[in-house]
């Protein structure tokens, strides 16, 4: 094939954006597979996103990565949708086909790969999912799909949680029911998969975790989070404590951006080439 100085183009677009470490990953990947790619970190505010993608359709870039707080109204200016992405009505990653832009969610997917990978399969499991905002919605799709028999969803706002309950039961398989949360609530006995989807714990400086009753978690329970950015947080070491088997977020998001990078460009991502980037970003020890 002849020289071509044209890169595809791929990136995110969300606000705040600045601490996004998406891009490194994704360079990273590129990088090493010796393709000609360019990821992109592009702040894009509420009220900009119809002409954001305007732009991505005249620029013919090959995808992009939503993040907050596009990942509902991005929906509106798609084509069409993976399976997933109805189910949650939330997209975080595009793809364009000639032209035609489809939407995935591969959050709930870098999740559903990340317990794979540590010897856990969901299927005829009874999993306590802690949240209902955008992760843990496509947390518990995404489980739900792959055969998970029940999902307790514990959330502080009734509403969302209950919203999040009558989707599963409504569109899958999954029996779903609701546990309200307010004060330290008890693991139900019998979780198989106890799922920390909430935002507690980004902040590892602050030490905060999840308001549990945590004498309630059981040796024979898998204890995961979604924070990435503390491996070790504050909820996983309780979980360790009391004998259970803990997964952490990093798998979840390199997990997520190589299913984008694969979305993109067809290949197989190196995947702990990308996990190794992440580490490296968030300053952390092998
Ligand atoms: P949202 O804002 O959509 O949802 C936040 C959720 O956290 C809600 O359910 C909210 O409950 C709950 N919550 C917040 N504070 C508390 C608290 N003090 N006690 C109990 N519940 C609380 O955020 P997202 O779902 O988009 O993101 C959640 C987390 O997942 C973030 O930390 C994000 O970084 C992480 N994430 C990780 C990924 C990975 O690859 N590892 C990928 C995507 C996200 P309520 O409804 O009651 O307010």
């Amino acid at each position: 094939m002849e020289k071509s100085y044209r890169a595809e183009l791929v990136g995110v677009f969300g606000d705040p954006i600045d601490e996004n470490p998406t891009g490194v990953v994704e360079e990273a990947a590129f990088a090493a597979l010796g393709l000609n790619y360019r990821y992109i970190t592009v702040r894009v505010q509420r009220g900009e996103l119809a002409a954001a993608v305007q732009g991505l359709r005249a620029f013919h870039m090959r995808g992009i990565n939503l993040t907050i707080p596009h990942k509902v109204e991005v929906l509106q200016y798609l084509d069409s949708l993976s399976e997933a992405a109805q189910l949650c009505g939330a997209v975080n990653v595009v793809v364009n086909e000639d032209g035609q832009l489809w939407g995935d969610n591969t959050d709930g997917k870098g999740y559903l790969k990340s317990l794979v990978d540590a010897g856990v399969d969901p299927a005829g499991k009874h999993v306590t999912l802690l949240g209902a905002g955008g992760a843990a919605r496509a947390i518990g799709v995404e489980l739900a799909l792959a055969g998970a028999s029940k999902i307790t969803v514990v959330n502080r706002d009734r509403a969302r949680g209950e919203e999040l309950v009558q989707l599963l039961n409504d569109k899958t398989q999954a029996e779903a029911v609701y546990l309200p949360w307010d004060g330290a609530a008890a693991v139900p006995e019998d979780t198989d998969i106890l799922s920390n989807a909430t935002s507690v714990g980004l902040y590892p400086h602050v030490e905060q975790k999840p308001d549990l009753q945590y004498d309630t978690i059981r040796p024979h329970m898998v204890v995961t989070d979604v924070i990435f950015n503390d491996p070790n947080s504050r909820f996983l070491q309780e979980a360790a404590q009391r004998g259970a088997k803990t997964i952490n977020g990093l798998g979840m998001l390199a997990n997520q951006a190589a299913l984008n990078f694969r979305l993109w460009t067809g290949r197989e991502a190196p995947v702990s080439l990308m996990e190794e980037v992440l580490r490296r970003e968030f300053h952390l020890a092998e």
